[in-house]
Order: structure tokens, then sequence, then C-alpha cells
């Protein structure tokens, strides 16, 4: 790691020591969403009062400059502390560098709100249809007096039923025009035309929504990237969805094996079965921890990343349904029954963890570009022809 890099995981690391007892109740599980989002706020607060969060975005975005890695180092060292990432910040991650790539007037304008915590942003791509196949979406963006009229449907919006922003990905070409008959919007939530329907998680999280719009108006002043240039954009998106936020869930990851670790050690000491699931979870961690480095690397420095981040998405999964495996196998009944918040949260996160494989692209997707693209093994029904 660099000086710059070492210079900043210390003042970190000593800001959080000053502030251990002013927020000692921020490294306790939250009972629900509600309080989860309010935790978020409240340590998002902090860290933009003490310029944490601006660490890393450029200047003309209302950051205080410096690389993604920054960022990284920051929120490896949180969760290090016993905090969770604010989730203000995870999407903000997947979507926040595409904005300030493409559309640095939008960003300039709104990024620093987000920054502050005053609003929650969400990213619009899935629909009913077209999830795995999100070139054939049907959300529709029809030109109108100096801007769009936004007609038809989102669903498994992270964090949809909140958030003030999303960036949505709709079609202001033909239907058969595919990918290229797409334009990225950043809209407002808080206006007439938009409905929002939660939707549960396994574990009964309200965390997703579907999103329906009617008429909804944006201003040509909010397109990201070219008109029907949407899919460059959300393939360049993508790849922050592999870099920086993998990282933050993998660092998050690595703190979930820590507690259980110490949880299996103080309540049934060391046994064979704790260093074979624990082991087996760690090497998962491990192979992530390189990958996500070498990416977060490379984005920094401004490369592509490409479809190499398929296999990141891979490892992501991998990594994050063994390291709750392990929890489940170690924890026990008390994993199933247990009714105090730890064991509810640990219940959450294994549910979550299943998702790992579907969420930011399915894993049989993933599969097909390193076969396909990285690998270039025939195609299935080539038959070996
Ligand atoms: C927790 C969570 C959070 C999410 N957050 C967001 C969000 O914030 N914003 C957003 O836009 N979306 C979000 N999503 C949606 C996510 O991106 C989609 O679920 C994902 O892309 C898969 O699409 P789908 O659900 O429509 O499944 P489908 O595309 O219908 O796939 C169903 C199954 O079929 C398989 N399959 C499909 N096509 C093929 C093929 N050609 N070859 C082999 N197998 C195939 C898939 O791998 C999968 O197993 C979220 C999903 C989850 C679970």
């Amino acid at each position: 790691m660099s000086p710059a890099g070492d210079d900043i995981t210390g003042s970190f690391a000593a800001a959080l020591a000053d502030a251990r007892d002013a927020l000692v109740d921020l490294r306790k599980p939250p009972h629900d969403l509600d309080s989860q989002m309010v935790n978020s706020r409240r340590l998002m607060r902090w860290l933009h009062d003490r310029s944490w969060t601006t660490r890393g975005w450029p200047t003309s975005a209302g950051g205080t400059g410096g690389s993604s890695a920054d960022r990284g180092r920051i929120y490896d060292r949180l969760v290090a502390d016993g905090y969770s990432i604010p989730d203000h910040l995870f999407v903000l991650e997947v979507v926040g560098p595409a904005v300030v790539n493409h559309a640095p007037e939008l960003a300039r304008r709104f990024l620093p709100r987000a920054l502050t915590g005053e609003e929650l942003w969400s990213q619009g791509f899935s629909e009913p249809e077209a999830g795995s196949d999100l070139a054939s979406l049907r959300t529709r963006a029809v030109e109108s007096e100096g801007g769009y009229v936004i007609n038809g449907q989102k669903v498994w919006t992270s964090y949809g039923a909140r958030a003030d922003k999303i960036v949505l990905l709709a079609r202001t070409g033909t239907t058969e025009s595919r990918h290229r008959g797409l334009t990225m919007f950043l809209v407002d939530l808080d206006q007439v035309g938009v409905e929002r329907r939660p939707i549960a998680l396994a574990s009964g999280r309200e965390e997703l929504a579907e999103i329906f719009f009617t008429d909804v108006r944006v201003d040509s002043d909010r397109i990201i990237g070219e008109v029907g240039g949407g899919w460059a954009v959300a393939m360049d998106l993508l790849q922050y969805e592999r870099g920086i936020y993998a990282w933050m869930r993998m660092a998050t990851t690595t703190a979930h094996l820590r507690q259980i670790v110490r949880r299996s050690s103080k309540e049934q000491g060391a046994s064979p079965t704790a260093d074979r699931v624990v082991g087996r979870a760690y090497l998962h961690l491990a192979a992530l921890r390189a990958r996500t480095f070498s990416t977060l690397g490379k984005l920094a420095r401004g490369e592509t990343a490409g479809p190499e981040t398929s296999i990141d998405k891979v490892l992501l999964a991998t990594a994050e349904q063994s390291v709750l495996d392990a929890a489940r196998e170690l924890i026990g009944a008390q994993f199933v029954i247990g009714d105090d918040p730890e064991d509810v949260h640990w219940r959450e996160e294994w549910w979550y963890s299943r998702a790992a494989s579907v969420y930011g692209g399915a894993g049989e997707i993933q599969r097909t570009i390193i076969a396909d693209r990285l690998l270039g093994l025939p195609k299935e029904h080539d038959n070996g022809r």
C-alpha cells in the first residue's frame, strides 16, 4: 500500500478511536430496517463532518480529491472497527462513479447531498421481464417539451421505497433497438406519478421495492451520458459494482468471519469442525480479497476492468455464502431459533448471502461470460463441433 494510503488508514483509525464512546451504539446490530437507516444517516453525518465521505471523490463533485482506493481503505477500517458501512454508501458506490464519469454537471449539483447522507440514491435497471436480459427492458422515456416523460416499471430496486433519486435506464429508441436504444437518467422519486411498493426479502426486511412510473417528467439536463448511450453508461457502472462495491461487501464479510470465530471460540472453544468451516470460508475470502484488490487498483488508475470482473462476481458470491454458511454451522441451534438481535442479524445476513449469486448479475450469466469471452469455450449448442 502507498504511503498516502497508510496515512489515510492511520488518521482514520485515530479518528474512530477518539469517537469510540460517542458511537458505541452504532456498533450493535440494529433491530429493524428503520433503525438501520437512522444509524446509516447518523454515521454518514459523522463521517461527512470530518470529511471522510468526501475522500476519493473529485473536487468538481463536492469531494476532497484522491482516488477511489482511498474510499476502499476507509471502508476496510470502518468494518474492522465493528461498524457497518452506511447503507447510503452501498448504492452510491455503484451509481456515483458513472454519474461523475458521464454527467459531471449532475455530479456537481447532486453528489454533495448524497455524500452527506441527506439523500439516498438507488439503481433502476431490472424490470419484471428484463433482469439477466437487461437490453430487453421496456420502461419508456419519450421526448416532450424540453424533457422526457417516463412510463414503465422497475423491480428489485434496493432501498427503492426510501430512495430520493434513482439512476434509471429507460428506452428512448424503438423496442427492437435493444441496447442501442437506451438512455440513462437521474430521476427524482418524490414526484407525482411515482408509486413504490416495498418487496420483503426472505428475511422479512422490506429492503427492495418495485417502482411504477406513470407520466413522470424528467428534464433533459438529467441525462447521464448521451441519448441512446445508456448501455455504455450501464456497462461502465457495472465495473464499479464489481470493483468498490464488491470491496465493501468483501470487507463486511471479512468482519463477519472475525465475529463468528470470536463467538464460536467463546462458546465452544477450539474444534476440528470450526477449523474446517472457518478455513474453507477464509480461503474463499482470501481469493476474493486478492482479486478485488486488483480490480479496485485498475479502476482507481482509470483503467477499464471489462468482462474479467465476472470472475470477481463469482468469487464474491462464493465467499459471502461460504462465510455465512460457516456462521450457520458454528452458531448451531441458536442460528435457527434464537431471537436476540444478534441471532436475528445472523439469519438476515445468511438469507442476504443467498442473493449474492443473483444481484448485480446472476451466477449462470457470469459463468457464461467467463466461458465465452474469457476462455473462448465452444457454445453449449455447438456440441463440441
Ligand atoms: C438482493 C437484490 C438486490 C437487487 N438490487 C437491485 C437494484 O438495486 N437495482 C436493480 O436494477 N436490480 C436489482 N436487483 C435485481 C438483479 O439485478 C436481478 O435479480 C438479476 O439481474 C437477475 O435477473 P432476474 O431476477 O430477472 O432473473 P432472470 O434473469 O429471470 O434469471 C432467473 C434465473 O435464470 C438464469 N438465466 C437467465 N438467463 C439465462 C441464460 N441466458 N443462461 C443461463 N441461465 C440464465 C439466471 O442465472 C437465474 O438463475 C437485485 C436483486 C437482488 C436479489
